[in-house]
This record gives C-alpha cells, structure tokens and sequence, in this order.
C-alpha cells in the first residue's frame, strides 16, 4: 500500500533570493477566490481588468499585453518564436546568465544568432550595439534589463530607437525589473518585452506577463512560416487574449486571481513610489553589507535595487553559510549562477520583500553565519551602517 505523505507543513521561509520572492498576503487570499470557467463573463472581465493594470505597469499602450501561462522562461519563448522564422538574423547580447538562455532559445529557432558579449557584471554601451546593428542588420536584437545573475542592469531607454534606425526589432527581458524598476515600454520604444510574476509583482511563479508593440505585431503578421510552437502561438492566442475570446487553452484561473491582485498592489502604491522604496531599501542593504566587507559583482553604476549580487567572502563556504540562513534564520538567498557558480551571493529585495525589515533581518544573520565561518567582520557593523542609511 502507498503511505500517504503527511498534510503540507514546510517550515516558514523569508524568500530573499532572486525569486520566487514571497507572494503578498492579498494575492495568496485572492488565491482562494473560488474558480470560474475561463470563459465565464466575469472572468473575462478579470481577463480585461488584468490587462488594463498590466499595460499600466509596464507603460504601454500596446493591446497585444496578456500573462502567458507559465513561467518567464516561456515569455521569453514566446517573443523569440513568434518573431523569428528559420534563416532570420538575431543578435542577442549577453552579460550573464540569461543572455545565454536567450542564446539557446534563438538558435532553437533556427535563427542566424550573432552573439554580442560583455563581460559579467558590466553592461553594453550603445556604441557598440550601433556598429553590430550595422553590419549583421538583424530582424531581432535581444538583451537582458535586468541581469539577475550578475545584478546588472543594463540601460535600454535609447536602445529601441536606435534598433529601429536599423530596422531592428527591440526584444527584451524585464523578469526582474517589471514591478522594481522602471519600465516603459512605449517611450523606449521596446516592441516585445516579457516578465514573470515570482519576482517584483509579489505573485506565486506560474505567469510570465508580455507585451507586442504594433509594428512586433506587423511583423508576425508577415510571417511565411507557422510559428514551431502551438503553445505559444500568438496568431492563436491572440484570439483569446485579443479579440474574440476564443478558446485557446485554459487559462490557470488562481494565477490570473493572482497576478490581477499584484497588480492592484503595484498600482495602489503608484510606480514611482515603489521605484523609490526598491532603491531606498537598496542603499541601505548596501551600506550593511560593504559594512561586513562583501562587494558587489555588478559595476558601481549599474547596480540592480532589486537584486544585490555580492562577492563570497575568502574563507567563507558558500553552501554550508546559505544552509545555515536557511534552517537557523528561515532565510533563502541565491547562491551564484554560470560563471558566478560558489563565488557569489543573490540577495532579492523584490517588490514587497523590499522592507526595512527584510534588510535588517539578513544583514543581522549573514553577520552571525559569517562570524561562524571565521570571516573577519565586526559584530553588529553591518546592521549599524544600514540604519545610518536609513537616517540619513
Ligand atoms: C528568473 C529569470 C528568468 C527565468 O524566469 P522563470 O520564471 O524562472 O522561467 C529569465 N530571465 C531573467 C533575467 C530572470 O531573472
């Protein structure tokens, strides 16, 4: 006979690593929101209202912005499927580990990839973008916002216009800046960018949020070929989060409850003022960790509020000090990624994980475990400094 598991009591966790980041109280009661059928009307009024907030928050008009149903890793699928055919050039740009996802994913398009690479913990400098534009003249140009394994974020405010001087197409990865920084897809002229709700939006994973511009949309109007993918077919989808509301797949129910009530969260507190709470929370966190001696993996002008990526201090083993955070303190961080495999610390402030609270209580285990590996540190520095940056 199968022995059936005990009821679900995992010990409690204060999810500080680059996501899954802790889902809201709101959204986990929306959760529990009892189901419609996904073409109940009420439900595609939830349907409508959850697009109107998500166009809001990633400031855009575009009408194609819908949540895939699945995780980011799938939007990201999405905007290369859909926009690339076989023999189409792509260059995609990378400065860590998502950039190589990207990679992978065009070429499995059967794209002309050129990769375009800039060191870890650096970003691209338009310049050089403005020489590979010219000579490769891609269809697609890909690029990391917010490079969640190095901690980078790189500017894109002037990349759509240049793409379009070359008639290009902007794809971009927003996973982990949509709901911590700002976003705006229209003034940058960005024509697909996708997201996921694990990290800034305060949701379970399981929604990857996109967005087409009208000429991404043209362009996939003017395909030859049928998109390689059924699941992820925007000329099919589109009649279910675009027109008609035809049935398509069924929609996760409880994630759109989800990801409609992070929304509403998001836009409660006005973009601007979330933007500024992410860097506040930031300063601080940054204070007490350069407090214990740890520096970060990204260069001084371009590091994430959101993600704070930190060097592993000599001495200090890198699986047995997360290990402790988690099971004494109940607090997960990341351990490194690719080239930052056991060199570097992850630590998430992501959308509402970004709290005093939160950076007091991992600056005040991360100086315990620390101690206990023997790194030099100074009791107490790290808590001290990020209470002076909240002061000042
Ligand atoms: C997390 C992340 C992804 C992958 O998202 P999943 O939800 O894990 O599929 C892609 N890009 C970046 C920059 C990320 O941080």
């Amino acid at each position: 006979m199968t022995s059936i598991p005990g009821q679900l009591s995992p010990a409690p966790r204060l999810l500080l690593g680059p996501g899954p980041s802790d889902a809201h109280p709101r959204v986990l009661t929306a959760m529990t929101t009892p189901l419609l059928g996904h073409l109940d009307p009420q439900f595609l009024e939830i349907m409508n209202e959850t697009q109107t907030m998500l166009r809001a928050v990633y400031q855009t008009k575009n009408p194609l912005t819908f949540p895939v149903s699945a995780t980011g890793t799938a939007g990201m699928e999405t905007c290369l499927v859909n926009l690339i055919e076989p023999g189409d050039k792509a260059v995609i740009c990378t400065m860590g580990y998502f950039g190589n996802r990207m990679v992978d994913i065009a070429g499995r398009c059967s794209a002309q990839v050129t990769v375009k690479e800039a060191p870890w913990g650096q970003t691209f400098d338009l310049q050089v973008l403005r020489e590979t534009l010219q000579t490769v003249r891609p269809k697609v140009l890909g690029i990391v916002h917010a490079e969640t394994s190095t901690g980078a974020l790189q500017d894109i405010s002037e990349l759509g216009k240049l793409c379009h001087e070359f008639g290009a197409l902007l794809v971009t990865d927003c996973v982990t800046s949509l709901g911590c920084t700002p976003v705006k897809l229209d003034e940058w002229e960005v024509d697909a960018a996708f997201s996921c709700s694990q990290k800034g939006l305060s949701c379970p994973p399981g929604m990857s949020p996109v967005s087409f511009s009208p000429r991404a949309v043209d362009a996939l109007k003017a395909r030859k070929t049928k998109v390689q993918s059924w699941y992820l077919d925007l000329t099919s989808i589109m009649s279910y989060w675009g027109g008609d509301r035809a049935y398509h797949h069924t929609a996760p129910i409880t994630m759109v409850y989800a990801l409609r009530e992070g929304l509403r969260l998001v836009l409660e507190e006005g973009l601007e003022a979330r933007f500024a709470r992410h860097v506040r929370n930031h300063v601080a966190l940054k204070a007490g960790l350069e407090a214990l001696g740890l520096t970060y993996t990204a260069a001084a002008h371009c590091q994430l509020p959101q993600l704070n990526a930190v060097r592993i201090p000599e001495g200090a083993d890198d699986a047995a000090c997360r290990k402790r955070l988690l099971t004494e303190f109940g607090i997960e961080i990341g351990g490194g990624l690719g080239d930052f495999k056991g060199k570097a610390w992850r630590i998430g402030l992501m959308g509402q994980n970004s709290r005093p609270s939160c950076v007091f209580q991992v600056l005040a285990a991360l100086e315990v475990v620390l101690l206990g590996a023997g790194v030099k540190v100074t009791g107490g520095a790290g808590v001290a400094a990020a209470e002076k940056a909240y002061a000042a």
